[in-house]
């Protein structure tokens, strides 16, 4: 049997819990941890940075919204629809003999036409993959989803049918949209006329 005095020994041992190594363990651990985070937080910085500056460097609408291009997008996507178009006619509209209209030369002063006619280039673009080397549906698709049922919509609207007719561009009277009066009120714009005329947001 131990003496009172072993005891006493054991007992202290016991109490004094687990051997210190761990502790040691412990504080040292959070310096590499701690530069671990940073250096996580440093690249989520940059992810963030990356992320903020697509969203504005970008236009809200995409890069086919034409309302929401600046000057040098708008111009850019002119140069790229411009080649498209020409592509469009001199490779294949001319080389038919019946079933779609040409597209005029005036085709881009007509809105409706335009609007058409980049939707089409889009999906181009997308059937064309540059760097796809996989063999796809994708191009019989562009040609019967997209091209004829575009074209033949556009004949159909009459989008430039007189400017084909008569071999020069015409301008069509187009009355201005507006909302009518009572839409601001309906969607809670809400607004005032002041007694010059101008329009007042509540508020
Ligand atoms: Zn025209």
């Amino acid at each position: 049997m131990s003496s009172p005095e072993e005891l006493e020994e054991e007992l202290a041992a016991l109490a004094g819990g687990p051997a210190p190594e761990p502790v040691e363990q412990d504080v040292t651990a959070p310096d590499a941890e701690i530069h671990e985070l940073k250096a996580g937080l440093g690249e989520l910085a940059e992810q963030m940075e990356w992320v903020l500056n697509e969203l504005t460097a970008n236009p809200a609408g995409g890069p086919w919204w034409w309302a929401g291009l600046d000057a040098a997008a708008e111009t850019a996507l002119w140069k790229e629809l411009g080649e498209f178009v020409s592509w469009l006619n001199n490779r294949i509209l001319r080389h038919i003999s019946s079933g779609v209209e040409t597209i005029p030369g005036c085709w881009y002063l007509h809105p409706a036409g335009v609007e058409q006619l980049t939707a089409l280039m889009v999906a181009h673009k997308s059937a064309y993959k540059a760097k796809s080397k996989r063999a796809s549906p994708d191009l019989v698709d562009w040609f019967q989803r997209s091209l004829w049922p575009t074209l033949r919509s556009i004949e159909e609207h009459a989008t430039w049918r007189r400017c084909l007719e008569e071999h020069h561009h015409h301008d069509r009277e187009v009355t201005g949209y507006t909302h009518d009066d009572g839409f601001q009120e309906h969607a809670g714009i809400g607004s005032t006329v002041s007694a010059d005329g101008e329009i007042l947001p509540h508020g």
